[in-house]
Parts: C-alpha cells; structure tokens; sequence
C-alpha cells in the first residue's frame, strides 16, 4: 500500500517538475492558466489510473493537482480541472450515499476554491502555503467523514489497519500539498532574483557607461587610480592636457599602468605627488601648475567605499586654464587701456581751448601782418585746423556716453551726404555711383554717427583712387540683416595691413590719423553691426557695413 502512495505522491507532484522546465519570466502568469489546466488534468487522469484501493475504497492524490492547479491557475484552469474531475468520478458513483457525498463535496469545495483563488494569488509564499494546507485538511476531513459514513453504512467496522492506512494517507497528501506550493513558489522566486539580478546588472551598466560618458566628454583632464596605484579610468582630455608619456599613450598602455610611469620625468611631478597624498587620504585643494605651455588647475580627489569607508583609490582632475588666463590679461589690459583712454579724452578735451585761442590770434596776427608772410599764417593755421581734427575723432572714438538711437531710413542718409560725395569726388576726378534696394526697413540709428561713418568710408575710398575711378555705395536687405557696401577702384590693402586696419593710430597715409576706420567701427559695434572688409591688391575694396535687424525693425 505504501508503494501505491508512492506512486501517487509522485504522480500528484508531476505538474510542478514539469513546472520548473516551463515557467520562465516571458511566460509568467499569462501562461499559467493553460500550463496548470494541462499538467494538473494529466496528473489528475494519472491518479486515477494508478489508485490503490483502500479496504474496497478507491484512494487516489488527484485532489491536489485539482486543488494547487485550480489555486495557480485562475479560473479557466478551475473550470477545466473541474470538468476533468466530475467526468471522472460520475462514472465511479455506484451508490446513492457515494453520490449524495460527492454532489455536497463538489459544490461546498468548488465554491470554497473558485472563492480562494484572487485571494491566494495575491497571498505572500507563506499565507499560500497556509491556505492550501487549510483548503486540503478541509476537504481530507470531509473524506475522511465519508469514508466512516460508508464504513458504517456498510456495516463494517474500523480496523487499525484501516486507521493507519487512512492516517499515512492524510498526511501524504497533506504534505504533498505543501511540497507542491513550496517548490512552485520556490522557482518562481528563483526567477524573480535571476530578474531582479538582471535588472540591477543592466542598471549597473548603465551608471558605469553614463560615468564612462562623463569622463569622456567632460573638459576636465581626469585620471582614477585604483587603491594600488592602478589606472583604472582616464579621459583623452588628460593625454592632452597633461601632456602623458609617449609609450603609455595607448588605450591599452594606460589603462592597468602604474601611475607615476605615465606621467613625463620631472615634467608632472605635481600630478604624481599629489596623487599619492590622495591615496593617503588627504584632502587637496586647488593647485595652479604649468605644463609647457599650459596652464593648469590640478585637484585630487581621495576616493573610499561606501560601506566600510576604505580607501578605494583616487582621481586626478585637470583643468585647463590657458585661455582664461589669456582672457583675464587681456580684460586687465583692455581696462588699463580704457582708464588711459578716458584720460587722454579729458586732456585733449582741455587742450582745444587753448589751441582755438591760438588760432584766433594768429589770424589776429596774420591780418596785421606783411602779406610776404601770408603763407606761414596759412600753414599754421592748416595744422592747427588738423589737430583739431584729430582731437574731434580721438574725441568721438573715446565717447561712451549713451547715444539717442531712433528709427530712421539709411537711405535718407545716404540721400543727403550724396550731394556733398559727388562735389568730393568731382574735384579729384572721380565719380560716385549709387544703387539702393527698394522696400529697406528702418533701423534703430544715431543719424550723425552714420554719416560719420558713411563719409570716413567714402573718404578712404576716394584717397585710394588717385584721380579717376568710381566709388560705388549699395544696399541690400536680407530677411535679419541690412548691408551698406561702399567699394572703390582704388590700390587695394596688402594682406598683412588687413589686420592692422582697425587699430586706433594706423595709418599709411602722411596726413593721415589713423582714427577713421576704428571710429567707424565702434559705431557700427554701437548699431549693432558689423564691418567687413574684401580687398584685391589694384583692383579696389570693399568695405561692407551690416547692421542686424531688431526684431521690431526686421523687414
Ligand atoms: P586714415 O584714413 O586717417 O589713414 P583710417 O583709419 O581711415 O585712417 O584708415 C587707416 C588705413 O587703412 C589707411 O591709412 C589706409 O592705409 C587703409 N585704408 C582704409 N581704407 C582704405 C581703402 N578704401 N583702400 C585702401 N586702403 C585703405
Ligand atoms: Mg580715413
């Protein structure tokens, strides 16, 4: 009999050895309806076939497969198990007491169960194995009840053997129930940790490469060493910038390298001294290093664990400050510049009074004078009128006050300095030719400034022609921008002068001041424009004005 048990133990418990061939995540509940209707129905078809018979009574596990397939299952597989069991166990019913029992057994059960399973399958693994455990010794007693029903009905009596057989029976089953809970519930926490590893090894990944990612991309110089001394990260920003041993350069060569190898003899040690007190754990701040021709902003940083705070390594971080070293002298120069500018403005603003007075008596002189001296009148007064001249455009090009801008026609400009262009040009034997674009939008101007700077330009243009040519003054309006261009035919500008052109004081002409084209300038800046400048060497050039469109304005 114990063989038969046996037997049906295993027959019982079939479901879940198929169970863990199956279940993997992708599958999942979705597919457990199905899986335990299946299986649970085989293994219950199986119990029957193999049934011993206990003194005329047929005793099989086929309850459990129902029961833990019905659990798992859901509905669908209830109503499969259940119509499995009834068509089973109708054509056994040979009695009216057999039938009465069955009939109460199957709707007080079925009930029970197809009310259990939401519950159960929301329940924690131990509450699962509880509720099969209750469920199963509800219905073991209800057998039991019946079994003594039928044993009494038939006018037999208990037997110890009997008693036994029923007692080994119970607890079997009983004990298979949990054995079946707890081995599915085992495979299925197996394979929610091999997810939940998964997930965490993915997750890992990710912040190593976003970490990996930073230190790539970012403009720092980094190296991380290990806590023996071993590269274990760096970037190319730090081969560059920390100018790294030709044989290290490698990917391969730095990464596992020793890192006082990789730095260049005697060049680096900074670097290599300030790493190693960072493995020691010292805090560093900020340390300003020259590097060739480089200078730049070293940190280390002491890296421990976590958990034990242990030392783990360290990082070296370099950034490189050349450029804004570069940008703080000049911006210091260019404020030494502008206090010795506002001074000169000051000085030379003093300076015209005095120098009208002069004038002023000179002509008073020159009147009283011989006329055999008129020429020398003439020339003084000549020079001081340039002067003047001078200090007017050093004076203009000094100005920072702010200027009255309003929306005003460039072509009006243009319109009223073209009279006084051409009488220019008529007397040196030039000519001036002038093409506008139609519909120009107006823009935000200081009238005066834009004549300023359209007759410096014109000017220029004029003395580079000698005594024929034409001067040709266009516009034109794109969607953002508007463009005065002003070319001449004169000798052109040599390439090296081209960078030179806008300095305040440059100059090739003998007369000249060298103040026109950097007062043109910072009016265009002033106007929020721009001045280009295209030159071919005796052919002419072309200086082009273009002034950005304020949204308002915009064409
Ligand atoms: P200036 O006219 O008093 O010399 P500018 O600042 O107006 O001073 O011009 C600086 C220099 O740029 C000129 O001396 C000249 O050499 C050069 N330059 C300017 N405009 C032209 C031009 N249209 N053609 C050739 N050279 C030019
Ligand atoms: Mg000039």
């Amino acid at each position: 009999m114990l063989k038969d048990l046996l037997l049906q133990f295993i027959v019982a418990l079939l479901p879940v050895f198929a169970f863990q061939l199956w279940y993997n995540k992708e599958q999942g509940w979705k597919g457990m309806p199905f899986f335990m209707g299946v299986y649970c129905g085989t293994s219950m078809i199986l119990c029957m076939l193999t049934a011993s018979n206990i003194f005329g009574y047929e005793a099989d596990l086929r309850l459990i497969p129902y029961l833990i397939g019905s659990l798992y299952g859901g509905w669908p597989a209830f109503a499969l198990l259940t119509s499995i069991y009834l068509g089973l166990r109708i054509p056994m019913l040979d009695s009216v007491w057999e039938t009465v029992s069955f009939i109460v057994f199957i709707v007080v059960f079925a009930t029970l169960i197809l009310w259990s399973i939401r519950h159960f399958q929301h329940a924690s693994t131990l509450r699962k194995k509880r509720m099969g455990l209750l469920l199963m010794s509800a219905m073991m007693l209800y057998y039991i009840i019946t079994i003594s029903g039928f044993i009494s009905f038939s006018g037999k009596s208990w037997t110890l053997e009997m008693v036994l057989a029923l007692l080994i029976s119970t607890t079997g089953t009983l004990a298979a129930t949990w054995l079946f809970i707890f081995m599915i519930e085992s495979v299925m926490e197996k394979q929610l940790l091999h997810e939940e590893v998964k997930r965490i090894s993915a997750n890992y990944r990710n912040e190593v490469e976003k970490l990996q990612q930073f230190i790539d991309e970012t403009s720092f110089g980094v190296i991380v060493i290990d806590h023996e001394g071993y590269i274990t990260h760096f970037n190319g920003m730090a081969k560059t910038v920390l100018n790294l041993n030709a044989n290290y350069n490698g990917e391969e060569g730095l990464i596992g390298s020793s890192f006082p190898l990789v730095f260049q003899q005697g060049q680096s040690d900074t670097c290599v001294k300030m790493l190693y007190q960072a493995l020691n754990g010292k805090k560093s701040s900020l340390v300003p290093f020259v590097n060739g021709d480089k200078v730049l902003l070293l940190t280390t940083i002491s890296l421990r664990t976590s958990e034990e705070d242990q030392n783990a390594g360290a990082a070296l971080l370099a950034q490189d400050i050349t450029e804004l070293r570069h940008l703080q002298s000049e911006v210091g120069r260019m404020e030494r510049l502008s206090l010795v500018g506002q001074m000169a403005a000051s000085i030379t603003h003093e300076i015209r009074n005095p120098m009208a007075v002069i004038r002023g008596f000179v002509q008073l002189i020159q009147e009283r004078s011989p006329k055999n001296q008129a020429e020398y009148f003439r020339i003084v007064i000549e020079e001081l009128d340039r002067a003047n001249m001078i200090i007017s455009d050093f004076l203009s090009l000094a100005q920072n006050r702010a200027l009255i801008m309003e929306p005003s026609s460039l072509h009006d400009v243009i319109n009223e300095l073209v009279p006084l262009l051409h009488a220019d040009a008529n007397l040196r034997g030039q000519s001036v030719e002038v093409s506008l674009c139609e519909h120009l939008p107006l823009i935000m101007m200081n009238e005066r400034e834009i004549k300023q700077l359209l007759l410096n330009i014109a000017r220029n243009g004029m003395e580079a022609m000698g005594h024929k040519g034409s001067l040709n003054i266009s516009t034109r309006c794109t969607e953002s921008k508007v463009e005065l261009r002003i070319a001449d035919q004169g000798v052109g500008i040599p390439q090296e002068q081209m960078k030179h052109l806008f300095e305040p004081f440059f100059s090739t002409k003998t007369q000249g001041t060298g103040l026109g084209l950097p007062l043109c300038l910072s009016i265009a800046e002033r106007h929020n424009g721009r001045i280009d400048v295209e030159s071919r060497e005796g052919e002419g050039t072309a200086f082009i004005v273009t002034f950005f469109l304020q949204e308002a304005f915009a064409c």
